[in-house]
């Protein structure tokens, strides 16, 4: 394992290469298992850092061996002045994998721009081909301008583009087929997420979780699979599968049945500054009092190494003794 005096290591000898900023809270969709019809209640707007003290952030980490960063929200792209955020990161160097997640509505405006700042990659979260549902799911009629800016992030050469499905029993678990297909002719990435219980999103006791491995029954049973991870990334979240002679590829996420915790080498920062070291621990480090405080760069390089050597093992979340985490996930990001 590569070891520097700047490596952000854990107590379980994890080195953190991954940092996740989550820039809002806001969002222009509803999904239910992440938010109520009518929102959550938003962060107040002095509470939410500033794009510099973000980049300060960003660069302190960087320093620290970080070397990944990918930009979450809420929805990322409706923060104001984020297309130059992310070419001010691009421009701070030290980061060679710089992506964004995000629900897709707004790609087609901004695609262009992003790829120009320096973005590298897009996650779009969609959860169904089929409008109907879509405004289910979502609580609003959006799917046309999502696939539009599916297409657009393709076509600034956003890609790999990866298609991130939350899978639900009995909500679209019917479509796990129809989102494989899309994989054999177009180079794209379709991940299978597991449902997890967060915040103010709707769990409805864990009836509507499913569980990856059915999923990748589901996907055996209708097609060749063949495993398509070439081991580089150890820590990656997804397992990765090919259908035969497909141009994309398969990923399944089970966070919950199959959590890779051991590998774990994330770390979150929330729109108000806080370290967040496991998603699915309530423990948050407040970066503000030393962003806001006068700190130095090293007072605030000191807070993420102490909170690194106290990032959790893991959730310890049973399939069936579900523990629902308190925090929204529109703040944390995913
Ligand atoms: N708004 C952007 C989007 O939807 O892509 C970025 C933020 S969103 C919180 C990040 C990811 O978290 C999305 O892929 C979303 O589907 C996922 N997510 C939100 N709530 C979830 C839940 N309860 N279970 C599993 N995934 C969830
Ligand atoms: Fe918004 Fe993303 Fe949450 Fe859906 S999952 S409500 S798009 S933040
Ligand atoms: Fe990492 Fe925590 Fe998720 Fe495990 S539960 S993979 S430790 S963030």
């Amino acid at each position: 394992m590569e070891q520097t005096a700047a490596n952000l290591t854990d107590t379980h000898q994890r080195v953190i290469r991954y940092l996740r900023i989550s820039v809002t809270d806001r969002c222009n969709l509803r999904c239910r298992y992440c938010m109520p019809p009518e929102g959550v209640p938003d962060l107040r707007h002095e509470d939410i850092l500033r794009y510099e003290e973000l980049l300060r952030c960003a660069r302190v980490a960087v320093g620290l061996g970080i070397h990944k960063v990918r930009i979450t929200g809420g929805e990322p792209l409706v923060r104001k002045g984020l297309v130059s955020f992310i070419g001010a990161l691009a421009d701070m160097g030290g980061i060679r994998d710089l992506a964004l997640t995000t629900n897709g509505l707004l790609l087609r405006p901004y695609a262009a721009d992003l790829k120009a700042a320096g973005l590298q990659r897009v996650n779009i979260s969609l959860d169904t081909l089929r409008r109907d549902r879509y405004t289910h799911i979502t609580r609003r009629d959006a799917l046309p301008a999502v696939l539009d800016g599916i297409t657009a992030a393709r076509e600034a050469g956003l890609e790999p583009v990866k298609i991130n499905v939350v899978v639900m029993r009995g909500v679209n678990d019917d479509e796990v087929i129809d989102f494989a297909r899309l994989t054999l002719a177009d180079p794209l990435i379709v991940r299978f997420i597991e449902l997890m219980p967060m915040g103010a999103g709707e769990w409805n006791g864990g009836d509507d979780f499913l569980p990856g491995e059915e999923v990748l029954a589901r996907l055996r049973s209708a097609f060749t699979l063949r495993k398509s991870d070439d081991g580089s990334d150890p820590a990656r979240a997804d397992r990765l599968y090919r259908l035969a002679g497909a141009a994309g590829q398969i990923g399944i996420i089970a966070p919950l049945s199959h959590h890779f915790c051991r590998l774990c080498n994330r770390l979150r920062i929330t729109p108000d500054g806080c370290l967040r070291t496991c998603l699915f621990s309530e423990t948050e480090t407040d970066l503000k009092p030393v962003l806001r405080g006068g700190g130095s760069d090293e007072d605030l390089a000191a807070l993420f190494r102490r909170s690194v050597r106290e990032k959790p093992t893991g959730h310890g979340r049973i399939a069936g003794a579900w523990q629902k985490c308190c925090t929204n996930m529109s703040r944390l990001g995913g």
